[in-house]
């Protein structure tokens, strides 16, 4: 596909930027901001430092736990959703809250504590530090554990998965823990990745076969865009993780004729739009398009 001589098409992904969890958790903060309310979140809000660094110039706190809640202040609870034991605590606080809990993830644990309430041993595939996983982890109770650990003792077991995890590694799991599993009496499978990250990934790899180097712009302390960089490179394509266009270096594009660009889904519009332009100016490239 290589040839300098060739204008570079740059192809910007249909699902780059925020979804759907993650406008709605922006949003409602925004709107308590609009009506003057004092605001904090519980950790930063989404995993994107400009978006973050852009609510805390209008005046949003962030606090590291629920005790730190200032009095007066409303306290957000992002789209990860929180611990039982947070939320507990704020009740008991009886502090003004918003719930920005992703509706996705809200179902994931719906199902969690169904699971709970009908003593099945739960098991939660995802990455055990993220704070959703954690979350899922405090509905399910003593019941809980998160992949490779497998519940103990129990005759039925559920699984959940993080709403974000590639539906590939949920797969490979799901065919492992039915050998490890195999003797129990019953064993129940939940895909609760979300609709979002599903598509978002598919597009990536459609991307990736029909491009000569993929960027993905995103936090880099965000776990679904780092997901969408390990998918391109496991294409085989040249790919780069990048949280601005300052990041960009014109070497990665030098011969390339196809340029895609996606992006997380923390990842706002208009950061997504300068890097764009950005690799336009940089190439000369002409938009072709989303995919
Ligand atoms: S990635 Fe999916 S689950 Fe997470 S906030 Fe967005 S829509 Fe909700």
């Amino acid at each position: 596909m290589a040839g300098n001589k060739k204008v570079p098409r740059i192809i910007v992904a249909t699902k780059a930027g925020f979804c759907f969890g993650v406008r709605r958790a922006v949003r409602l903060v925004i709107d308590g901001i609009e009506r003057n309310k004092k605001m904090c979140t519980l950790g930063s809000l989404i995993h994107n430092p400009q978006v973050v660094r852009n609510l805390a110039e209008r005046g949003v706190l962030i606090v590291d736990s629920v005790d730190d809640v200032p009095d007066g202040y409303t306290v957000v609870i992002r789209s990860h959703g929180v611990t039982f034991e947070e939320l507990s605590k704020i009740k008991e606080r009886n502090l003004d809250y918003i719930d920005a809990t992703c509706p996705f993830v809200k179902r994931a644990q719906d199902i969690v504590y169904k699971l709970r309430k009908k003593n099945y041993g739960i098991l939660i595939v995802g990455d055990r530090e993220h704070p959703e996983v954690k979350a899922l982890l405090s509905y399910a109770g003593e019941n809980g554990t998160v992949y490779p650990d497998l519940p103990e003792n129990v005759e039925k077991v559920g699984v959940v998965v993080q709403t974000t995890q590639t539906l590939e590694n949920f797969k490979r799991v799901v065919e492992d823990l039915k050998e490890k599993l195999g003797s129990i009496s019953e064993l129940r499978i939940f895909n609760t990745i979300c609709k979002s990250t599903e598509e978002r990934q598919r597009e990536v790899i459609e991307l990736s076969r029909i491009s000569d180097v993929v960027i993905v712009v995103g936090g880099k302390n965000s776990a679904n865009t780092r997901r969408l960089f390990d998918i391109a490179k496991s294409m085989g394509v040249d790919a780069y993780h990048i949280e601005t266009d300052e990041d960009i270096d014109f070497s990665w594009f030098s011969d390339k004729e196809v340029i895609a660009v996606t992006a997380g889904a923390s990842t706002p519009d208009w950061l997504i739009g300068v890097v764009v332009d950005r690799i336009k100016s940089m190439t000369g490239g002409i938009i072709d398009g989303r995919v």
